[in-house]
């Protein structure tokens, strides 16, 4: 049996893909991501590697027509594709670019369906917000004008779009551990990932793995890491009546947002304009840091703790550091 993403309904195992809600073409089948070409190129760790004796089945992506109809493709199949402009027909200079995107046949046919789709981006007027160091944490972001309850903060297309679950395969050898099936899992979606990352431009791609990931040392590849680190829900793509498919996407400027548990901002997928809208919840102060829940943040702080684990940090926000904050909550 092939395996892939290719029919989540035979999905055997799927773990999470660590976001904080849930997650050009014709692909070449001879790709790989080796460890070299991401070491050499962004100093970053590589995956861990396939269970001793194990080999993987070719990809299964195919590098379909970006023109052709996606309700005429199977269902829920995967593609892997760049919306809302095809990477076949670039976008003029200083237009927005596109989202590299892996998502279901279905997922494109609602999108393109979307009253108003594709729309410009919708910028605020002026810029207010800046990255730089961050307390406790390599980056973050903060304003840098007083900002009103309700205001969007910024607006960006996402780098990547892409499942927020991962999906493994029928036929896995009956020998393989339950470490070894999560470790081939993982190998599997860094390669199915890497043919979207392809068709981000050089700029975007440099973007990209310029972003915090601490999934350094649990078999997760550079690009599913960073996913995982970096994941910002896209719950609209979910096509209505259907069972959840969460999306995740990793965000130039909005995934250098860190977490806390009395957020201000919270992030939103808009379908015409294909971007994320990051709106203040309160008004904020020039200078202030920005912040965005990474978990749910209603649960009890021990709770909350556990959940930040994947990302590699203890969360010490107001709420984190008050004893009496849970009663509240
Ligand atoms: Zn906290």
């Amino acid at each position: 049996m092939k395996r892939g993403f290719l029919n989540n309904t035979k999905a055997r195992a799927k773990i999470s893909g660590g976001d904080s809600e849930a997650p050009k073409k014709k692909t070449e089948s001879g790709s790989t991501s080796g460890p070299s070409y991401y070491k050499a190129k962004y100093g970053v760790v590589e995956h861990a590697g396939l269970p001793e004796g194990y080999k993987l089945a070719d990809l299964d992506v195919k590098e379909l027509d970006p023109h052709r109809d996606p309700r005429t493709l199977p269902e829920n199949l995967f593609l892997v594709t760049s919306l809302p402009i095809p990477l076949e027909a670039p976008a003029a200079a200083g237009t927005d670019r596109a989202t590299a995107c892996m998502l279901q046949s279905t997922t494109k046919a609602q999108i393109l369906s979307t009253p108003g789709f594709p729309r410009p981006v919708p910028r605020p007027p002026a810029v207010r917000h800046r990255i730089g160091p961050a307390p406790g944490m390599d980056l973050g972001a903060f304003s840098t004008a007083r900002i009103q309850r309700g205001e969007v903060i910024l607006s960006e297309r996402a780098l990547l779009i892409a499942p927020g679950h991962l999906f493994g395969d029928d036929d896995y050898p009956s020998s393989f551990s339950e470490a070894q099936i999560q470790q081939a899992i993982l190998v599997q979606a860094e390669q199915y990932l890497k043919v979207a990352f392809d068709r981000m431009d050089p700029e975007d791609k440099t973007a990209y793995m310029a972003l915090a990931n601490s999934h350094l040392q649990d078999g997760s590849g550079p690009i599913l890491g960073i996913m995982r680190t970096n994941g910002v829900g896209a719950g609209p793509l979910t096509r209505p009546g259907t069972p959840p498919m969460p999306y995740s996407a990793v965000c130039k400027e909005i995934s250098r947002l860190n977490h806390s548990c009395c957020p201000n901002t919270t992030a939103l997928f808009d379908m015409p304009s294909f971007s994320f809208r990051l709106f203040a919840l309160r008004d904020i102060a020039s200078g202030e840091e920005l912040t965005y829940p990474y978990i749910d943040v209603t649960a009890p702080a021990a709770e909350r703790q556990k959940a930040l684990e994947p990302y590699g940090f203890r969360c010490t926000c107001p709420a984190c550091r008050d004893p009496t904050s849970d009663a509240r909550r």
